[in-house]
């Protein structure tokens, strides 16, 4: 749940200055630098007055529509995908590996199926893994600035297909950067945001 501070959202700051060749320095300068924090402050001019200002971000996202929608949307979207990314990550837990061999038959079948969606996706949006109200995992696209919490799902993990994620270190090759950002997931984070 990530809650305002005085009725604004902060930009969060980033732990690393590059991933290594996965999402490049200056690639992190334009998509948190600007990207990222266009949405946070157009999310802030647009919440006083709009009866919205004491949710959480999760909530203004289920409620919110128009303009207001995208801004809140990419603001937790890009909050997700920034958290769960390290220089050095955590190996997946027990848990996890669990749960994904169960939903999924394999982590490496998960993980073709995340990428397959990922590269499938036309323009722009989101792949998603998620916990459904039944406790099972699910993979899900989101186009543009949607996120699982409008279907009543819970955010685990999300590579943003949008071109500005990757076009400075990858260009086309979409389906190549989202095979290496396995690199850089920290499952930590991810097992963190399970719900039971
Ligand atoms: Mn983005």
């Amino acid at each position: 749940m990530i809650t305002p501070t005085n009725k604004q959202f902060a930009l969060p700051q980033l732990p690393y200055e590059a991933l290594g060749t996965v999402i490049g320095k200056e690639t992190l300068g334009f998509h948190h630098g600007k990207h990222f924090k266009a949405y946070v402050d157009n999310l802030n001019k647009l919440l006083p007055g709009s009866g919205l200002e004491d949710l959480s971000l999760e909530e203004v996202v289920r409620k919110a529509t128009g303009g207001m929608f995208n801004n809140a949307g990419q603001v937790l979207n890009h909050s997700l995908y920034f958290e769960q990314f390290s220089n050095t990550p955590h190996t997946m837990g027990a848990k996890l590996t669990g749960l994904l061999e169960r939903d999924f038959g394999s982590v490496d079948t998960f993980k073709k199926e995340f990428e397959q969606k990922g590269t499938t996706l036309f323009g722009s949006g989101w792949v998603w893994l998620s916990a459904n109200s039944e406790g099972k995992l699910v993979i899900t696209q989101h186009k543009d600035a949607d996120n699982p919490v409008t279907a009543g799902l819970t955010p685990l993990l999300t590579f943003d297909v949008w071109e500005h994620a990757y076009y400075l270190d990858y260009q086309n090759r979409r389906a190549d950067h989202l095979a290496a950002l396995w690199q850089i997931v920290d499952w930590q984070v991810v097992e963190k945001r399970l719900p039971f």
